[in-house]
């Protein structure tokens, strides 16, 4: 994609969603912090509908511990990889108090001592919480980064360093958010919605994929 593409790529997608959000609900550091590492592989409705009950009796490093681990799977074993996910929060917990006074570190280096924070994790948490320009490049952005030419790359960390390098500054604290709505919504992985796509102009995919194509099927 060239550069001039890049640009008003991103400025159409601020003009239509000039404040772009998670669609992770959370009230705090530690509820989003707790609602990402949850998100691995799961979907933000999912997480979110588990969430609400949880963060309702437990909003705290110390009320997670509280609940222990049986009751922490109680509340979120409608999400994928459960076990291993509460196992990793209640880790994350006890670390949160015993070398960060309970609140959530504004370092990636900081954010991937903890349990169950990776790269992509940090990114979310430094870039929503604390409002830093980072990448967290998730499935989404990594398809449409590609699919684009926006920003190729054969792995994620590729792609992340790709899109912190061609985004116009302008555009670098919310470009996560455009790309992951995007993705989710519009430039579907089976099936891109070329024909009712606001980027078309500016993309490089070929050939667009029109209202009307059938959807492949695998020979049988
Ligand atoms: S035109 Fe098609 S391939 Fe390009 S971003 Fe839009 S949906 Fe994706």
């Amino acid at each position: 994609m060239k550069k001039s593409d890049i640009s008003a790529f991103f400025a159409i997608l601020q003009a239509a969603n000039p404040h772009p959000k998670t669609e992770l609900e959370y009230s705090s550091h530690f509820e989003l912090l707790a609602a990402v590492l949850l998100s691995a592989q799961a979907t933000d409705v999912g997480v979110n509908k588990a969430t609400r009950k949880l963060f309702a009796v437990a909003n705290t490093p110390q009320a997670m511990l509280d609940l222990g681990l049986e009751g922490l799977e109680g509340y979120i074993q409608t999400i994928g990889l459960y076990r291993s996910k509460a196992k990793h929060l209640l880790q994350t917990c006890q670390i949160l108090l015993e070398r960060f006074d309970g609140q959530v570190p504004n370092s990636r280096e900081a954010l991937e001592t903890l349990p169950g924070v990776g790269r992509k994790t940090a990114n979310v948490v430094l870039n929503v919480a604390f409002g830093q320009p980072t990448m967290a490049v998730d499935t989404h952005i990594f398809r449409v980064s590609n699919r684009t030419g926006l920003a190729p790359g054969a792995t994620p960390l590729a792609v992340e360093q790709a899109l912190l390098k061609r985004v116009p500054k302008e555009y670098l604290q919310h470009a996560h958010h455009w790309l992951i709505l995007l993705g989710r919504y519009v430039c579907q992985a089976r099936k891109p919605r070329c024909w009712e796509c606001s980027v078309a102009a500016h993309c490089d995919f070929k050939p667009k994929t029109p209202l009307k194509t059938p959807l492949k099927t695998p020979a049988s």
